[in-house]
């Protein structure tokens, strides 16, 4: 007997609205409902006591991330909605977990499949129409891109300061560690001829290999599919750094791990950042990130074997010390010349036109022609700065709460058993200034200044990072003085700082025995 399957709002309302936090729930339940081997755990609640679903969808016995491991199975992980105005990743997620149960069940005995359909619900709840007026649809209007602390949960992933990010951190990044993590938004960049674009990790302190396979084969391998089986153009993101003069160049974002796709590289983890095109209609995002999701499973499940080896040698190098250097700031590069499918723009007079959308200058009139067009595509980050890996970081005994950021993040830290002599360095602060702009309710503080190598005496208590642990990548980048994206950088050392001629992160070069104990689990998960 054909089993009643669940429809989401976009299918309902004719692609007219788009589906409310109580609307996912629901489909969410029926899905359940229909197939009991389907699993939800709540990831996060949210400021205003919202549950998130994470909805689990693998082989029979896969209750949690122990039985998950031992299937051997990859796990594979799709989110929607972080952004609660492009919200066709949300609508695609439930569809994908309806196939989950019906055409694609067969999947299931390949990987193991956890979908977060709606990551800011609390952004969700806020339809209105007057929220990216310059999205084609839903006509019935689109959510807000901030949670209701008024934060960007993509710039969140380093500094935790939202629960849905602690949650998604804790109970999904690091409890369930998916072998590759897929981000689903929608751009509203400049005008180009792809149905969808998409970005790897950009930080270059990731594993090379992990970069490597991604650019070479994964990334390669999906796009050709998309065009051979959907007939539909897709590339890496970026935009034109001028919609009249293509030829200066197309420019990928930002390399911070404050972004997803970034900060996962940094876990030695497989990610992808799907950007659904703004300027087509709803159906027809919903339609492409749908399918952008389909041939991301299958390619993983044909690179299934190859990607697990990369991520555990990955995390094998570490573990063996091979981890010594990396960079603390950056800069974009040209990455390779490339034809950029420009759509054709031309000037327009005043009065007549609009700026361009992405630089937001000049008036320019869209003429609907796709052209090729050579060019470089700026789409890979360089180092400008680059420090040693130490040993090991000092931290003070008093930075409880900095080191309990770090332990949601699932690294391991230690605390002295007893006064310890060790031969350590500190960074001596030249200069320490605060951004002017405020941003994500921070003035980001930037240090200037040098190592200096000094023996000190550490009191019990003090809390020791060691960088042989598959964190480290991320560990050193939440800890360097310099980062530009580590817990300095976030003001979260701005108190200890106060007339400190000192940062508050010391560290040990050298390997020594040190007479410590891990620090127990991290407390109130899903917080
Ligand atoms: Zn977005």
């Amino acid at each position: 007997m054909a089993q009643q399957l669940p429809q989401t709002v976009a299918e309902t309302s004719h692609y007219l609205s788009t589906s409310r936090y109580e609307d996912v729930m629901n489909f969410v339940g029926a899905i359940q409902r229909a197939d009991s081997g389907i699993r939800v755990e709540t990831f996060a609640t949210t400021n205003e006591g919202r549950a998130l679903p994470l909805v689990i969808a693998g082989p029979p016995g896969v209750v949690d991330p122990a039985s998950a491991r031992a299937t051997g199975l990859p796990v594979v992980f799709i989110m929607a909605n972080i952004h609660a105005g492009e919200v066709e990743g949300k609508e695609a997620a439930q569809m994908l977990l309806r196939d989950l149960i019906s055409t694609h069940r067969k999947l299931r005995s390949q990987m193991i499949v956890l979908v977060a359909p709606i990551y800011n619900a609390d952004g969700n709840e806020r339809i209105s129409t007057e929220n990216r007026k310059t999205q084609h649809g839903p006509e019935h209007g689109v959510g807000v891109r901030e949670n209701a602390q008024g934060l960007d949960l993509n710039r969140d992933y380093m500094k935790l300061e939202t629960p849905e990010a602690r949650g998604l951190i804790h109970n999904v990044i690091a409890r369930w560690d998916p072998l590759i993590s897929v981000d689903l938004h929608t751009t509203n960049g400049s005008y180009h001829g792809y149905q969808l674009t998409y970005s790897p990790m950009l930080n270059p302190n990731a594993a090379e290999e992990l970069i490597d396979f991604e650019r070479s084969t994964l990334l390669p391998q999906i796009r050709t599919a998309m065009k051979k089986r959907h007939n539909k153009e897709t590339f890496y993101y970026g935009n034109f750094v001028d919609q009249l003069m293509p030829e200066k160049g197309w420019y990928t974002f930002d390399q911070r791990p404050r972004f997803g796709n970034n900060y996962v590289g940094l876990r030695n983890r497989f990610v992808i950042l799907s950007e659904a095109y703004s300027y087509i209609d709803f159906r027809a995002r919903v339609d492409v990130t749908y399918e952008f999701v389909h041939e991301i499973l299958r390619a993983v499940e044909d690179n299934a074997r190859k990607m697990q080896r990369l991520a555990a040698k990955a995390d094998e190098m570490i573990r063996r010390g091979k981890f010594r250097k990396s960079g603390v700031r950056f800069e974009i590069k040209p990455w390779k010349e490339t034809e950029v499918l420009w759509e054709r723009c031309t000037p327009s007079d005043p009065g007549h036109g609009a700026p361009d959308p992405w630089t937001e200058k000049g008036l320019i009139t869209r003429t609907g022609e796709i052209v090729p067009v050579k060019m470089m595509n700026y789409g890979v980050f360089a180092a400008t700065e680059r420090n040693d890996v130490p040993y090991a970081y000092v931290i003070d005994a008093a930075a409880t709460h900095q080191i309990e950021t770090l332990r949601l993040h699932g690294i391991v830290v230690e605390t002295l058993n007893e006064e310890t002599k060790l031969d350590s360095e500190q960074f001596v602060i030249g200069d320490a200034s605060h951004a002017e702009h405020e941003f994500q309710k921070h003035h980001e503080l930037t240090l200037t200044g040098k190592w200096k190598s000094r023996s000190e005496t550490f009191p019990a208590g003090t809390f020791i990072v060691r960088m042989n642990q598959p964190l480290a990548r991320l560990a050193f980048y939440l800890l360097e003085p310099r980062s530009d994206d580590g817990l300095i950088n976030w003001n979260a050392f701005d108190e200890l700082l106060e007339r400190a001629k000192i940062a508050p992160v010391r560290r040990v070069m050298k390997a020594v025995g040190l007479s410590a104990r891990a620090v127990s689990s991290a407390g109130s998960p899903a917080e």
